[in-house]
């Protein structure tokens, strides 16, 4: 696998109203997008830091993955996205190597990125996304 960096880091809040300010005014961060991706029922802060992203998310359905998370643990880290190229390949060769996918194919995320998420249970605990931009 060919990481290049971490595109970002996705904290699940209750609301973004409420988390935005902390970011802004504490952190000195600009909140550049807020986007809605309907089919994860999330709205999405994002905030650059370096070449790397926060990526807020707020649930907008208690019953999508970041309201039962939040119901299960609260609010805090939710998941850890890299930059790889060819995310497809990717894909394919870790799954060889024995790794459980949620997504055995990239999907659209925030952004118009590519992305795919690895099963917890394959990655020590921690949800990992791979996502690539094909735009750049
Ligand atoms: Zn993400």
């Amino acid at each position: 696998m060919s990481i290049s960096h971490i595109e970002h880091i996705g904290i699940a809040v209750k609301n973004l109203q409420d988390a935005i300010p902390f970011y802004e005014n504490i952190l000195g961060l600009k909140c550049y997008n807020i986007e809605e991706v309907k089919d994860q029922k999330v709205k999405t802060a994002f905030f650059m830091v370096g070449q790397t992203k926060i990526e807020l998310l707020e649930s907008t359905d208690p019953e999508g993955p970041i309201g039962k998370f939040i119901e299960k643990k609260g609010e805090g880290i939710h998941h850890i996205a890299f930059a790889v190229k060819g995310i497809e390949e990717q894909l394919k060769s870790i799954e060889e190597k024995g790794v459980t996918l949620i997504d055995k194919t990239p999907r659209k995320g925030a952004e118009g990125l590519d992305i795919a998420f690895l099963h917890p249970k394959s990655t020590i605990g921690v949800l990992t996304e791979l996502c690539e931009d094909k735009n750049k």
